[in-house]
């Protein structure tokens, strides 16, 4: 299992500097999100012996154990799932990034609550660019106050936007909501925010994503197989 990790995350690699390539992208322009909810932490150690080093969780107790498991390893922790209110605490003291950021409130525990001998958390708001009602995410509307809100949070550096697609039906359409997203990014850094990060694309549609200018790719089964 553990040499399959290493072929799987290769082969991710040489598809991620494809896309670049294909858009005319600088190779290095795309890092890559190993997703490893749901997999131990023997999973998580194979894929940093292959040379990985950011993770991303979506279960803040499972990923909170898994950390602690894996104390010894120079890991980037990202959490990406939905972070509830009784959670925040464990979020600000355990892990490096939060990508799913979708209120005032939420930013606000999470600076008040990150550890002072700790760096700023890093976040990236979950923006619902395709207004899926049932999904998290704040609209395209509410963005620009939300940013500049948790910009001026002290404990949190604001990176960028985060978004989870809906599964669309053509390709043209998936493309549409990828370029969307990148549309609202660049609107906030022509407003003046520094953000860097666009944490877009997973397994099914990572090319796509990185054609329309994800800088992040969140990749789960393509690593560590199906959950
Ligand atoms: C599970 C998950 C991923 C990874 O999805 P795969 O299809 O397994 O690559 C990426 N982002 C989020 C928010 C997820 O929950």
């Amino acid at each position: 299992m553990n040499s399959s990790i290493a072929q799987n995350l290769a082969q991710v690699q040489t598809q991620i500097q494809g896309a670049c390539q294909a858009a005319g992208r600088p190779a290095g322009c795309v890092q890559l999100l190993a997703v490893s909810k749901t997999w131990g932490p023997d999973a998580v150690r194979a894929a940093h012996t292959a040379g990985q080093t950011a993770f991303g969780e979506n279960y803040i107790q499972e990923a909170v154990d898994k950390i602690a498991d894996l104390h010894d390893l120079p890991l980037v922790w990202h959490c990406i799932g939905p972070i509830q209110s009784n959670k925040t605490r464990l979020v600000a003291e355990h892990f490096d990034w939060a990508h799913s950021i979708d209120r005032l409130k939420i930013a606000q525990r999470l600076s008040e609550q990150r550890p002072e001998h700790l760096p700023p958390l890093q976040v990236c708001i979950q923006v619902n660019v395709d207004g899926g009602e049932t999904k998290s995410g704040v609209s395209p509307q509410d963005l620009p106050a939300l940013a500049l809100a948790v910009a001026a949070l002290p404990r949190l550096q604001l990176r960028g936007l985060m978004t989870i697609p809906e599964p669309a039906e053509t390709e043209a359409q998936m493309r549409a909501v990828h370029r969307q997203a990148k549309d609202l990014f660049d609107s906030l850094r022509t407003q003046g925010l520094p953000i860097d990060t666009l944490s877009m694309g997973m397994s099914a549609d990572m090319s796509v994503a990185i054609a329309e200018g994800s800088t992040m790719v969140r990749v789960g089964t393509a690593i560590f197989g199906k959950r």
